[in-house]
């Protein structure tokens, strides 16, 4: 198939001409489509649409806006098999996290339909008996989204519902690596209704097009999700132009911690779900998992039993559980961080890495690296993200230690507790650095109404979901006199004598 850019409601080449490929990252055979390699004049073409098309959207009725979403959905219930097994083939994923992954696309454009008549400010107090004061919130105009590929349904519609409901207008560059299920997005909300210029579609690189969509002067907030290093290079553009707003949900360098008392059975489980769901390419993913040294060789021993067991192979096959890594560059890194483990004093208990044969030679295809290791506050493999299932088993002592070891890093995005001691959870609750907890459960999985986000590197403090309104969003106020007389707050004198 050959994609198109989708810009004040036509669908269009990049004015270049360029492409670009999208392929299967099992079968690197396997071409899914060609789609625009965009530059900055086609960024300007839809920042433009979305300009022009900002005020009648704003000015529309919130629950006409969201009536939007509710098609959406009907469609996309419709077609969510197809849908998922696209997002399996052009992105690696268990065919079943691949539906949960739409799945989730629904329950936030549920979500936004359903705020829709919900209040949209609050009526507050004022000092003076006949003033009416109010919090109106204002969409702020055109909004930039940037998206991984890794939840490439579900992380759009977080960063477009939001955006779109409250009256923004967006312009919209999905990853490189899952153009065409961008290209859905788009293709089924122009099929909802969404008029034209109020979602635009841009694709390509981050060069080439995700830049210049960021530094565009009409971009009012850029809602960006992806890696530390792009999210911090957006920020400082941002910075530099006083209107605009950066919200930036970032990487991760996640832990389990199993306590003395946990029920072992619930720790291994969270332990195997958070370290290799989605090939371990969750923000989430758990790549430390410390646990208590009464527990830590029966655990250890228990836990490579199990990662032998992972079921790699075919995204589309209903057994598997890993999918291959995107691409090169992701694998490379796996190998890059295998090495560091061992040049940092890892015990390798499953020596993991690129699979070779078995069918796995045209895929980016890995297998579980595990090792022990010693808590070291000067080592990096245990603090920066890798993005692969790269596991360090780390024993601790004391609820310091565990506490101390979680929070050595420059990310603060989640955390799983297991243990049967309300004390020893509220303890990490409340001294742990994170945005996600998660009490006898792995460190993965949202729910769309709750906040999703961190701290540090993290992200911006501003969560993604149903949280982003407060982003796209100006809270104004709006206080009406209803005397005959001004009467001013703060005893004001009102007249001139
Ligand atoms: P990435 O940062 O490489 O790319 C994300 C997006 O940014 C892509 O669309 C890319 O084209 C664009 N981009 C790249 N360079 C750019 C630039 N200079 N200016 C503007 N845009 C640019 O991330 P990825 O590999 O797609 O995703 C993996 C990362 O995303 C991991 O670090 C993961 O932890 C993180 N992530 C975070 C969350 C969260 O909610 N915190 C969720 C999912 C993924």
């Amino acid at each position: 198939m050959k994609g198109k850019n989708f810009i004040n409601g036509q669908w269009v080449a990049s004015g270049s001409g360029e492409i670009f490929e999208s392929r299967n990252p099992a079968d690197r055979d396997d071409v899914i489509g060609t789609f625009p390699l965009s530059n900055a004049q086609d960024v300007d073409g839809a920042v433009q649409a979305a300009e022009k098309a900002f005020p009648a959207w704003r000015a529309m009725s919130r629950i006409k806006r969201g009536e939007v979403f509710d098609n959406f959905v009907q469609l996309i219930k419709k077609d969510h098999e197809e849908l998922s097994r696209l997002m399996a083939r052009e992105c690696g994923k268990a065919i079943n996290e691949s539906r949960a992954d739409v799945t989730e696309g629904i329950h936030m454009a549920q979500y936004v339909f359903g705020i829709t008549r919900t209040p949209a400010g609050d009526v507050i107090a004022s000092e003076i008996a006949e003033k009416d004061a109010y919090m109106r919130r204002h969409p702020k105009g055109v909004v930039a989204a940037i998206t991984p590929w890794n939840f490439p349904f579900a992380i759009p519609l977080w960063l477009l519902g939001p955006s779109l409901v409250e009256g923004n207008t967006v312009v919209f560059k999905p990853s490189e690596d899952t153009p065409l299920m961008g290209e859905k997005v788009a293709e089924y909300l122009e099929r909802a209704g969404i008029p034209p210029g109020v979602l635009n579609l841009v694709q390509g690189d981050g060069e080439g097009a995700g830049r210049p969509l960021a530094a565009h002067s009409d971009v009012d907030v850029v809602a960006f999700t992806g890696s530390f290093e792009v999210g911090s290079e957006i920020r400082k553009i941002c910075a530099e132009a006083p209107h605009k707003m950066a919200v930036c949900e970032m990487g991760g360098k996640n832990a389990v911690i199993v306590f003395e008392d946990a029920d072992v059975s619930i720790a291994l489980n969270a332990a195997l779900l958070s370290a290799y769901k989605t090939t371990g390419q969750r923000c989430v993913s758990s790549g430390k998992l410390i646990v208590h040294e009464t527990l830590y060789p029966k655990f250890c021993e228990e836990f490579v039993k199990l990662s032998r067991r992972v079921n790699i192979g075919d995204p589309l096959d209903e057994k598997t559980f890993m999918g291959p890594l995107i691409n090169a560059a992701g694998r490379k890194k796996m190998e890059y961080y295998n090495d560091l483990a061992r040049k940092e004093g890892g015990r390798i208990l499953l020596e993991g890495g690129t699979l070779k044969g078995r069918g796995c030679d045209k895929g980016w295809f890995v297998s579980p690296f595990v090792y022990q290791m010693d808590y070291n506050p000067q080592s990096r493999v245990l603090r920066e993200e890798v993005f692969a299932p790269n596991v360090a088993i780390v024993p601790f002592r004391t609820i310091e230690d565990a506490i101390r070891i979680y929070n050595d890093t420059d990310y603060g995005l989640a955390l799983a507790v297991i243990t049967e001691d309300y004390r020893k959870a509220r303890r990490v609750r409340e001294e742990c650095e994170y945005g996600l907890g998660y009490v006898n459960l792995p460190s993965i999985g949202a729910e769309v109404h709750l906040p999703f986000g961190g701290v540090k590197k993290s992200g911006t403090g501003m969560p993604s979901a149903a949280t982003l309104i407060d982003a796209v969003t100006h809270r104004t106020a709006w206080t009406v006199n209803n005397a005959k007389e001004i009467k001013m707050a703060q005893g004001l004198k009102a007249t001139l004598d």
